[in-house]
């Protein structure tokens, strides 16, 4: 081994709250970053990608108690969650971090110390309007001296002014050197809208930093006055220095700090564009070379929260596309950084279009004919004409292109440009017709020839495609009877050739196959059956509402439905009988929450078939916040009592 070493590159999403569980919010900053981390290894860099979840703070604390749990408990199932995901989505982070692990703990603690040692850290008075009923602070501000209450926008309650004792960060000592620091590194945040954005909120002052409280019990306490504990954004900010060995492996931490890339979501553009430089200035690391914010996914355009298809279901276009499907579609439907909208036709059409025709046909057609016209074994080919050194030429250029696309963040350009590409070889196998060379001894060359340039050109776009669909790049490169996988070759070394004479070619299959609209639109439509429709109530009379038979259950068993995110398969006891029911309670609850509970059904309903259970009966929950709340019964309550 020579002593070069690789240049590095690291890059990482926001680490995740527990007390929700993964949506295509969270898939799609992940997927970003796995594509970006795939990229950068093919162009030779030595690569760390972080993920991982953010497990401390009030509301985990009271989402856990909500559910019996110990935060620690609902932090271990929600984990597995997003873990089982990322896997599903062929994401891959080199390490997977929780704020809960010792070493991450250790170095919070570390460096808030030092923090205080030297000033930066000082201990004053919060003041805030404090929910009684939500345990925690309201995050406007309280005027001087009032009495005054406020409605907590959360539960509807009263909040009261409220002083503790807290210590603070001084951000405000920070503002000039920001700035500064801003104005060197004009692509510390992008887009560029998104800087801008920055440097404005900090010329309007920044004031200091609450960044403990002695009201939130789950957290990291601060050993010098451990009835403090660290506020979880100072917490969850140092995973990017934690889960690069900053407490524990000096030597990974000095090869990979600091990170080039952290993806964001827009929302929490403050906290990692001004708060998260200003702890790092303080305690004396290098700042980031990159913050990227990236857009939301929306539905119709519109609010998510209300309608029954507000959510984007992961899991179900897994199951019937697999993950490269979707990876293609989130990277290539939007540039990161704007907003984008999501609907089950431009889905599809991506699908068919994109995928099925344009490239999914060029890879059967190629090899099909490969394998038609000489048994799978490619014979020495004719000459190079202008045409196959066209072809050549234009894929030189593009691997340039592409690469340096991939390395600019720009995604989407860059599966434009390998597309516009694919539409170039389509436009030279219908110009050619190799299909009608096939069988003509005196053709049999030039045939060769322009299977082997069709070939080459199929092996080299799934190659630089191979960071965004890992598994189809795969299996392409397998059928041509390539030894390496594609990963295992850089885009520097990538060339332009095919199959050498003699090369056995495998048997494609289809590899996307296309789905009709309406059988997309009929899986994806599968009632989620816990929404009922809020619009519009009209009045009924008691006659009516007779007519519907409730009754108390008892839930006997409960298990998930495979391969769905929110839904569970219960068997209850409802007094006379025993039935099974489907609740679309999965997200918030899980089997050993409900088993052994008493709640309310409508027996009485038609029953329903949801993936492919057959539901007898429903069960009562609120909806709030966009997720069902179900109401108990005490335990004397006998199965099967009416509910009137
Ligand atoms: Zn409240």
């Amino acid at each position: 081994m020579s002593g070069t070493s690789k240049p590095t590159f690291y890059v990482t999403t926001p680490i995740y709250y527990v007390n929700d569980v993964p949506h295509i919010g969270h898939a799609y900053t992940t997927i970003i970053a796995d594509v970006l981390a795939r990229a950068r290894k093919l162009a030779g860099r030595d690569v760390f990608f972080l993920t991982g979840t953010d497990e401390h703070g009030q509301k985990v604390q009271k989402a856990a108690a909500e559910r019996g749990l110990t935060p620690r408990e609902l932090a271990d199932r929600v984990v597995v969650r997003f873990q089982d995901l990322w896997r599903a989505l062929e994401i891959e982070p080199d390490f997977f971090i929780r704020t809960t692990m010792p070493a991450h703990e250790r170095g919070v603690q570390k460096i808030f110390k030092k923090l205080k040692d030297q000033g930066d850290i000082y201990k004053g008075t919060y003041r805030g309007w404090y929910c009684v009923s939500d345990e925690c602070y309201l995050s406007d501000d309280v005027p001087e001296e009032s009495d005054r209450t406020k409605v907590c926008p959360d539960c509807g309650k009263a909040a009261h002014p409220l002083s503790e004792e807290c210590y603070y960060f001084r951000l405000s000592a920070y503002r000039e050197r920001l700035l500064d620091f801003y104005d060197s590194r004009p692509d510390f945040v992008r887009p560029e809208s998104r800087m801008n954005e920055v440097v404005s909120f900090v010329r309007r002052g920044l004031k200091d930093l609450g960044i403990t409280r002695t009201t939130v019990s789950w957290g990291i306490p601060f050993p010098d006055d451990p009835k403090h504990t660290i506020y979880v954004w100072f917490d969850a900010l140092h995973n990017y220095l934690t889960g690069v060995g900053y407490d524990g492996d000096p030597d990974l931490f000095r090869k990979y700090w600091p990170a080039d890339i952290q993806l964001i979501g827009k929302d929490i553009l403050r906290f990692h564009a001004v708060f998260w430089p200003a702890f790092l200035m303080a305690a004396g690391f290098e700042l980031p070379r990159c913050v990227f914010s990236h857009g939301w996914w929306m539905m119709g355009g519109a609010k998510m929260s209300k309608s029954r298809r507000n959510v984007f279901d992961v899991n179900l276009i897994l199951k019937l596309f697999g993950p490269d499907p979707l990876r293609y579609f989130l990277m290539r439907e939007i540039p990161i950084g704007l907003d984008g909208n999501y609907s089950d036709e431009s889905f599809l059409h991506r699908v068919n279009s994109d995928l099925a025709n344009d490239l999914g046909n060029l890879v059967q057609r190629t090899l099909t004919l490969v394998r038609k016209s000489f048994g799978g074994l490619l014979p020495a080919p004719g000459p190079e004409n202008e045409a196959d050194s066209g072809l050549r030429a234009a894929f030189v250029a593009l691997k340039e292109r592409v690469t340096s696309l991939y390395d600019d963040v720009a995604l989407t350009r860059a599966l434009e440009d390998i597309w516009a590409y694919i539409f170039l070889v389509n436009k030279y196998l219908a110009d050619e017709e190799p299909w009608k060379m096939a069988g003509d001894p005196s053709r049999e060359k030039r045939l060769a020839r322009v299977l082997l340039q069709a070939a080459s050109a199929v092996r080299g776009v799934s190659h630089l495609l191979f960071p965004v669909m890992p598994g189809s790049a795969r299996k392409v490169w397998a059928w041509l009877g390539e030894k390496k996988r594609p990963e295992e070759v850089l885009f520097r070394d990538l060339e332009f050739v095919g199959l050498e004479p003699g090369r056995r070619v495998g048997e494609p299959t289809p590899l996307f196959p296309r789905v009709a609209l309406k059988d997309f639109l009929a899986a994806m439509a599968e009632p989620a059956p816990e929404t009922a429709k809020e619009d519009s109530m009209e009045q009924v009379g008691y006659e009516e509402f007779k007519k519907m038979d409730l009754r108390v259950a008892l839930v006997l068993k409960a298990e998930r439905v495979p391969n769905t995110d929110k839904l569970l398969k219960l068997e209850v006891d409802v007094g006379s009988e025993t039935r099974t029911l489907v609740a679309g309670v999965g997200d918030v609850y899980s089997p050993e929450d409900l088993a052994g509970k008493r709640l309310a059904v409508i027996v009485n309903l038609k029953p329903a078939v949801i993936r492919g259970v057959e539901s007898r009966g429903m069960i009562l929950a609120a909806e709030w916040q966009g997720k069902a709340k179900i109401a108990f019964y005490d335990d004397d309550v006998p199965a099967g009592s009416r509910i009137k």
